[in-house]
């Protein structure tokens, strides 16, 4: 417990440096710290703060954003300039309707869009988002996973642009694109170094894109960006330490600390799902043994279900094994005796991984999230309980859980969210030279 609390202290020190550009870019140091950097630039905090309440004055803007008045009306004039944001019609400031009217500010939705790509076994899906992150165009194709990468981003271009075309978008217009991938990804390096996605290792997926599509792409882990998501739009808006923990054909999880995403010294995050819950227990997807994806993911209560599961055949064909959870699971929730019983040792098992989670993270609260929430209560109700029940007693600020029923908007906006963290801080990011608030 102590070694991860240190580690954290460490990274929040790291940053410190960095900001203050104390720390040398050759080190293998900088690497890692950098990647728990999130923008502070004071254009970004002001976008952020405007996103985050529309509709809002510049006086409250200073308050919030803890900037001067001259300071706030310098950044948003700018903003407007640029057309990123817009003054919204105005709220007279004086009962009665007279004295001069407030103007207020929003952003500008149409000031750019964002793509985003999330690649899963049995599906690909695509959507284009506004500036403020709000979706107006989802497409899917039928996928099958463990491809040749070639052949996986031939169909990832073909789907861009018939995405597009059917939103309507031009190409240009799209600022940037992002996208999710599961397994060991570093959105710092542009690396997917494994993937159940991909037969071959270490692919530099966002350059590759980046060359076909002719704009920026950047790569991330498929639970860090619906744990972004939360963080910008859902369950976790106003939290600043939360873990989300996904349940899909595997147990991802995503972690926010400080109002920021922790990735680790890796670029990838906590792995949850490779967590043990039993030595020697059953085989997982990763070659070892005893992990609780191996009892509680998709694949896992499969395996518990069918006694002709074999591990192999599921990663030739997921597809077919997509359709055969949802069957399951409907079964179960209209009682199925043996099922039931399945579906609650996989949510006891989760909920023992949660517990010893939460012993080492003391997070403000766990959003259980994923494809896998279809199966609602008869797997959260026993893992909530579980997890309730191995905790430390006297522990007056209690961990809250929070199921988010699953809906592919979720990770979409992630990939918005984090495409527009880089849009939002970008101009002084590359000025090198940030504007300093005045207080
Ligand atoms: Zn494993």
């Amino acid at each position: 417990m102590f070694e991860i609390i240190e580690k954290l202290k460490l990274i929040k020190l790291l940053v410190k440096l960095i900001s203050l550009g104390k720390l040398f870019k050759e080190t293998g140091i900088f690497v890692s710290a950098q990647l728990a950097k999130k923008p502070t630039s004071s254009r970004y905090r002001v976008l952020d703060t405007i996103r985050r309440h529309p509709n809002i004055s510049r006086v409250e803007l200073a308050t919030l954003t803890d900037f001067s008045r001259a300071t706030v009306t310098g950044i948003t004039q700018s903003l407007l300039d640029n057309h990123l944001i817009i003054e919204t019609p105005s709220i007279d400031s004086n009962e009665g309707g007279r004295g001069r009217p407030r103007k207020m500010l929003d952003i500008n939705s149409e000031a750019g869009f964002v793509l985003g790509i999330k690649l899963s076994l049995h599906q690909m899906s695509f959507s284009v988002t506004n500036f403020k992150g709000d979706v107006v165009h989802t497409m899917h194709l039928p996928f099958r996973g463990n491809q040749n990468y070639e052949v996986t981003l031939d169909i990832v271009e073909i789907g861009v642009q018939r995405c597009l075309k059917k939103a309507e978008i031009k190409q240009e217009k799209i600022s940037g694109v992002c996208i999710g991938i599961p397994g060991y990804v570093s959105h710092e390096t542009g690396m997917c170094h494994w993937s159940p996605i991909f037969t071959e290792r270490d692919i530099p997926v966002a350059q590759l894109l980046q060359e076909r599509l002719g704009v920026r792409v950047f790569i991330e882990n498929d639970a860090n960006l619906i744990t972004l998501a939360e963080h910008w739009f859902g369950e976790g808006k106003d939290l600043s330490c939360f873990a989300v923990v996904t349940v899909e054909h595997g147990i991802g999880m995503g972690l926010v600390v400080d109002d920021d995403l922790y990735r680790g010294t890796n670029g990838i995050g906590p792995e949850l799902g490779h967590s043990k819950v039993e030595i020697d227990g059953k085989p997982c997807r990763c070659g070892q043994l005893g992990c609780v994806e191996a009892y509680a993911s998709d694949y896992a209560i499969l395996r518990e279900a069918d006694v002709e599961f074999s591990l192999q055949a599921y990663n030739e064909n997921p597809k077919a094994y997509h359709d055969t959870i949802t069957k399951i699971t409907e079964q179960a929730r209209d009682g199925d005796v043996h099922l039931s019983s399945v579906f609650a040792e996989a949510g006891k098992r989760l909920g023992q991984a949660v517990a010893n989670m939460i012993a080492i993270l003391n997070p403000q609260a766990v959003i259980f999230t994923g494809d896998g929430m279809r199966a609602g209560d008869i797997l959260t109700k026993p893992a909530i309980e579980e997890a309730r029940r191995l905790k430390l007693s006297g522990d007056e600020n209690e961990t809250e859980f929070v199921t988010h029923v699953w809906g592919d908007e979720v990770w979409a906006r992630g990939a918005a969210a984090l495409t527009l963290q880089h849009i939002y801080a970008e101009p002084e990011e590359k000025q090198n030279t940030s504007a300093k608030a005045t207080g």
